[in-house]
């Protein structure tokens, strides 16, 4: 059964922002909602886990559905979708770890309708895009009531389920800076199936080297708190090192210490924490090995 709603179909982004803009007296109950993909907005209406008074359909925006991997970096509309990612050999290229999250990130047709934008403003701790986009230093553009702005994506969640967009804040545009020569990419979902499953474990990394040293290493976690992390005291391990296997794993064991995990129906917190060192050892040694 859904609440009942309003819903407006936007037009363009203007119509869009206006129609989120939440309007005097709207206090408690949440105002508006954007629906893109519908694929968790749409389950969480039927188990009345979402009950905004308004939903604002951003299907019809063509503008936010755009991906660009050039000199520039990467860049993409809110509405690109898993199978647009995929379909880029161009961002394969640049990004294994986004592309890769790509092609294990649920069926086809949920892939068809999924958009990046969807999956990061979820707040899901188990979203299987936001690893990498965090691991490729990634912004998002928010466009709202009160103008433009970007945020980082490290920077975006404040809680489970909580960011920090204001009341009709759309995500509109993720950007990623370009990559240096000399740096890898990568990513490994752990889930109790190889598709269509949700994810036990999530990690991804990024690492530039130069003279045989690494100059920056990022690491990003999901499934494993309550909102998707960088390692960041595993990664300062990292910088001006030669990564040899006592170096990465320490790495490893310092992000495993960043974890805060769970017991649930897919794994316990133990075996949790002991796949982030295990996967970040893993996706370090062959980033390393990659850049040769
Ligand atoms: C069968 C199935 C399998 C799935 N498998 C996976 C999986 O393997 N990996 C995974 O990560 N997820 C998975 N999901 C979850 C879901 O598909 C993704 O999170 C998807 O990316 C959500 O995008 P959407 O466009 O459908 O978002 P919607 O459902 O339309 O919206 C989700 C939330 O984001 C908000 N929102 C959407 N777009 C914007 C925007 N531009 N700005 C601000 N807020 C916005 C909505 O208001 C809502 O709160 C699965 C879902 C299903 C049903």
């Amino acid at each position: 059964m859904h609440s009942d709603f309003d819903l407006h179909l936007a037009a363009d982004l203007d119509d869009a922002l206006a129609s989120l803009a939440p309007a005097a007296g709207e206090a408690g109950r949440p105002a508006a909602m954007a629906l893109a993909g519908g694929t968790n907005l749409i389950v969480d209406l039927r188990g009345r886990r979402a009950r905004p008074r308004r939903l604002v359909g951003i299907g019809r925006l063509e503008g936010l559905r755009w991906l660009r991997v050039d000199a520039g970096g990467i860049a993409m509309g809110a509405r690109t979708t898993v199978t647009d990612l995929l379909e880029s050999p161009a961002l394969a290229a640049a990004a294994p770890a986004l592309h890769g999250a790509a092609r294990v990130f649920a069926g086809q047709m949920v892939r068809n309708a999924a958009t990046v934008g969807g999956n990061i403003a979820c707040g899901s701790p188990a979203a299987d895009l936001v690893p990498p986009l965090m691991a490729l230093d990634a912004e998002v553009v928010l466009e709202g009531p009160a103008g433009t702005r970007r945020v980082a994506l490290a920077d975006f969640y404040t809680g489970y389920k909580a960011d920090v967009r204001a009341a009709g804040e759309l995500i509109t545009e993720i950007r990623c800076p370009p990559r240096p020569a000399g740096s890898a990419n990568l990513f490994y979902k752990l889930a109790r199936r190889q598709g269509d499953a949700i994810t036990v474990v999530g990690v991804a990394v990024a690492l530039e080297a130069a003279a045989g040293r690494c100059r920056a290493a990022r690491i990003a976690l999901g499934a494993v708190a309550p909102v998707p992390l960088r390692a960041r005291a595993a990664e300062a391990l990292l910088a001006g090192a030669t990564l040899d296997a006592p170096a990465i794993a320490r790495a490893a064991e310092s992000a495993a210490a960043a974890a805060s995990p769970i017991d649930d129906i897919r794994a316990t917190a133990g075996y949790r924490r002991e796949m982030v060192a295990v996967l970040t050892r893993r996706l370090l040694t062959r980033a390393w090995q990659a850049i040769g």
